[in-house]
């Protein structure tokens, strides 16, 4: 039995509390505050094929070091993660990376709607956590933007009772954008070209398809005041219409390219500060649902090239926690809010089972974002150098103690 004493409930009444574990240990909490063990609905742990910028040995370790025993891996890998085959492969190699870290850490995996192997689907069904949709193209190559396969992705999701996420931009305005900035050589061009619009479009449509098939819908890093009054109409309408949002679209704006260059881009990209603003209306109007970290690692090296050649994605597994806990602090958010977006809202949605996994966090400790210590094995952070009070401390995770001091 694992035993943890004076630890204190979000609500701040003091508890003690006993863990199923094979060995018997006592923890004295010291005051510090018990979160359950987070969900990350969104991450990019890159196995198999992209294992340069980040692998579950290095991932399953940042995951605990930002309080997280559950996550959801994204199908852009290489293969991609879009035949019954690549899906089996994948899990066994992230089998043996976690064995191999010792890090048992629970993961889901989303299955890559593909036009060609839309019929794989339907063998999957009971190993995947939903189908994920690139409308606009990412990372990879993985792109639906045509009408007649987005109807049959939907169709079939529908038919197999399977949820689908939407990596909503809409990929013809995209290209038509690209042709208008096609001079385009500032990271910062980014945001003008992939704007607010190319978002909006790609999310009234499927929250149309959503409507028709009576599909459940997961729309991924919802970024945008446009974005978020679509999700609003269509949830008052009744419709299963489910938003995240990011750390980094809730905690940077377009301005944060003059520090960070080629490291703030990001698809969807950085907004203007009015978009930041309507993101943290739109959680305390519950139209937000959840805070996916969409943790997508590159290199250094990668995310110093030029823009064009720089790929879009950032880190943020580590981070999440501690920038939500220190907008707790400037009281901006609830602790109880902090646990629906990265517990409750993920498990319900997706249906996960109960789990005794829980985060002990001091609530008050600071510390700085420092690019040497973190887990990653990209090495940096977009919020490297800032100063954030509240950092997990110790994760429980099936009856096993991890001090994240030591891991
Ligand atoms: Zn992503």
């Amino acid at each position: 039995m694992l035993k943890i004493q004076n630890a204190v409930t979000i609500d701040g009444s003091r508890m003690n509390l006993t863990i199923e574990s094979t060995k018997d240990f006592t923890l004295d909490a010291q005051n510090l505050t018990i979160f359950p063990g987070l969900i990350d609905p969104h991450v990019h742990f890159r196995t198999p094929g992209l294992e340069h910028k980040e692998n579950w040995l290095t991932a399953a370790k940042a995951a605990l070091a930002g309080g997280y025993t559950t996550v959801f891996d994204m199908p852009n890998t290489l293969p991609p993660t879009i035949t019954e085959t690549s899906l089996k492969e994948k899990k066994a190699l992230i089998e043996a990376q976690l064995a191999e870290v010792g890090i048992p850490l629970r993961y889901e995996l989303f299955f890559g709607a593909d036009k060609k192997h839309l019929s794989e689907i339907h063998k999957v069904k009971h190993d995947v956590i939903g189908i994920k949709v690139f409308m606009g193209c990412s990372t990879g190559n993985l792109v639906i933007d045509d009408d007649e396969s987005l109807h049959a992705v939907f169709a079939i999701a529908a038919s197999q009772n399977l949820i689908v996420a939407v990596h909503a931009e809409d990929e013809a305005l995209i290209i038509e954008r690209k042709k208008q900035f096609s001079d385009a050589k500032h990271y910062c061009d980014h945001s003008k070209i992939r704007n607010p619009e190319v978002a909006a479009r790609a999310v009234a449509k499927a929250i149309a398809l959503c409507r028709i098939y009576e599909t459940k819908l997961y729309i991924l890093h919802v970024s945008t005041a446009d974005e978020i009054a679509l999700i609003a109409k269509a949830k008052e309408e009744g419709l299963p219409v489910y938003a995240e949002t990011t750390p980094h679209h809730l905690f940077l704006d377009d301005s944060a390219y003059d520090n960070l260059q080629g490291k703030a881009v990001v698809n969807p990209p950085l907004r203007a500060e009015e978009h930041r603003k309507a993101l943290w209306n739109a959680i305390k109007n519950n139209v937000i649902d959840t805070i996916g970290s969409d943790h997508a690692p590159h290199t250094n090296t990668e995310k110093s090239q030029a823009y064009g050649a720089c790929p879009s994605g950032m880190p943020g597994i580590e981070t999440t926690l501690p920038l939500l806990l220190t907008a707790h602090h400037e009281g901006l958010i609830t602790l109880e809010k902090i646990v629906s977006l990265t517990q409750k809202r993920p498990r319900e949605i997706f249906g996960l089972p109960e789990n005794n996994d829980v985060v002990l966090v001091d609530l008050n400790k600071t510390r700085f974002v420092d690019n040497a210590t973190l887990k990653t094995k990209c090495g940096w952070s977009v919020f490297a150098g800032q100063e954030l009070r509240g950092w997990p401390l110790y994760v429980i995770m099936n009856g096993v103690l991890y001090d994240l001091a030591t891991i």
